[in-house]
């Protein structure tokens, strides 16, 4: 008898999380989340704003906690990290939780599996995923990002929270450290509070590197979103909670 094919088999990412939603059965809200099948590993990046949508979505989307091989948290801003603790008592228990080091001393769960990484280095999660601490500061105050990177056979897949450090300093860091083409750039490009031209100049720039697609989401901003469609034309995916990306 012939096998079906599922989907869910290839690579993929499902955006659990985002300011807005791509259906009415999805919550939304300020934050972001997404989670990421990719080389056999079940990747949760990021929790959102809220943990009680952020469970609602996953129950709409058939996401089993328990299954997530690796959990991701790019910075200790609320909106990417609600219900953090909560999360980590639903999760499987070799499931591996990565932090950056600004969380130490702030989770409450005693949990052996949680590592920290610090700024300026490139960590190994999976032979080919990675994160990179980077430092920056937002309204004076220092702050530890990780963002995460996956070397797929089209090119690096780069994902973003916040992009405090600047999306164009991310990519220019991880250039420094893979030889390989980006394939897909998506995340909160941190975007609402510079102008039209700004972005304009900022896009050209990305656009100048030949990512392949892009996925703004979260604080990309409703005006960067649009900016990156009129330049990037049909090589933007429009995001919200509930989108999925085939890989
Ligand atoms: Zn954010
Ligand atoms: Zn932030």
């Amino acid at each position: 008898m012939a096998k079906m094919k599922n989907n869910h088999t290839q690579d993929h990412i499902q955006i659990i999380y985002d300011d807005l939603t791509s259906a009415t059965k999805f919550e939304c809200g300020k934050g972001f989340a997404c989670i990421i099948d990719f080389a056999g590993e079940k990747i949760l990046f990021d929790l959102g704003g809220d943990f009680e949508k952020f469970i609602h979505n996953c129950n709409q989307l058939a996401i089993d906690l328990n299954l997530i091989n690796h959990v991701v948290i790019s910075h200790r801003h609320w909106d990417h990290c609600a219900g953090l603790d909560s999360l980590i008592t639903n999760l499987a228990a070799n499931c591996q939780i990565i932090l950056p080091s600004s969380f130490r001393n702030n989770i409450v769960t005693n949990n052996r599996n949680i590592r920290y990484i610090d700024h300026g280095s490139l960590n190994v999660i999976h032979p080919s995923v990675f994160t990179l601490g980077l430092k920056s500061r937002w309204w004076g105050i220092p702050i530890i990002e990780q963002v995460l990177i996956l070397q797929h056979h089209k090119g690096l897949i780069i994902l973003t929270g916040c992009a405090h450090a600047g999306i164009m300093q991310i990519v220019n860091k991880i250039e420094q450290s893979f030889k390989d083409q980006i394939y897909l750039l998506i995340g909160g490009f941190h975007l609402s509070y510079h102008s039209k031209a700004k972005i304009t100049t900022l896009i050209n720039r990305l656009n100048s590197k030949e990512i392949a697609q892009v996925a703004p989401c979260h604080c990309t901003s409703i005006k960067g979103r649009q900016l990156f469609k009129s330049l990037f034309h049909n090589r933007v995916y429009d995001v919200g909670s509930g989108t999925e990306i085939m890989l």
